[in-house]
């Protein structure tokens, strides 16, 4: 099951991923009040996004920055009933407005055939990772995770290092990776994936778009016949 950004939003936050403001929407009127508290620790500027559970909404028009309240509500007004990939929008989420430095790329998802995680990692994040991975394979660091020890403060590093970040953003990176980690190990995820994760001009590491999908066979099987259960 694919979660919407918006409840991953909320699971990050809960595990300590370092998050903006978000609250969700679904009339015009709604996401002028959101954006009247959600834009009150960022001067007004919020993001009006899309909920769909499809990728590519920057680019479809789905994702829309407002300087007020009044803006947020008419872009609302646009983009609830817009069409995305043929995905009907009926919720937005009226987002915090980030000053965004760098915008980074991180994946964590099951590898079937190996029988691991596979931790993928970018300091070219943002809308297409999908192109970036097939014309600069080189930029995407692919790392396997032992299913064990899980995303520890070692892999963290190593997944960092391979990707080439600075050193002033390793620690803050380590934080985020490992407690990306926890909600991969501990919500029974399949899928967590930030695209951007974002650098923002105070320094500080933010996941801005959240992926999540959950492992629908989480808990009805027993332990035995999960790990050998490759029937999705
Ligand atoms: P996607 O296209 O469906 O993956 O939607 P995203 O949430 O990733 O948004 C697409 C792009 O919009 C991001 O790569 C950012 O460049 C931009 N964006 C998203 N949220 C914010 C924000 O809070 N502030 C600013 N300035 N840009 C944002
Ligand atoms: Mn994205």
């Amino acid at each position: 099951m694919d979660l919407y950004e918006y409840q991953a939003r909320d699971m990050f936050e809960a595990h300590g991923v370092p998050v903006l403001g978000g609250e969700v929407a679904v009339t015009p009127e709604e996401a002028f009040a959101a954006a009247q508290r959600v834009g009150a620790k960022s001067g007004g500027v919020v993001v009006v996004k899309a909920q769909v559970k499809t990728g590519g909404r920057g680019k479809a028009g789905g994702v829309k920055v407002a300087k007020s309240p009044e803006e947020a509500q008419a872009l609302a007004a646009q983009i609830l009933g817009m069409d995305i990939k043929g995905h009907t929008v009926k919720k937005v989420m009226i987002a915090e407005g980030a000053k965004i430095a760098e915008e980074y790329y991180f994946g964590l998802l099951l590898d079937r055939t190996n029988r691991t995680y596979l931790a993928m990692c970018s300091k070219e994040g943002g809308m297409d990772i999908e192109t970036l991975a097939v014309e600069h394979p080189e930029k995407l660091a692919r790392i396997a995770v032992d299913a064990i020890d899980g995303l520890d403060e070692a892999k963290a590093r190593e997944i960092i290092a391979a990707a080439g970040f600075d050193e002033a953003d390793v620690p803050a990176l380590v934080n985020v990776l490992v407690t990306l980690g926890d909600v991969y190990a501990g919500e029974d995820a399949t899928l967590v994936e930030v695209n951007p994760l974002v650098k923002m001009e105070d320094g500080q590491i933010v996941a801005l778009d959240g992926k999540v999908t959950l492992d629908d066979n989480a808990g009805s099987v027993t332990p035995s016949t999960r790990s050998s259960s490759t029937t999705r």
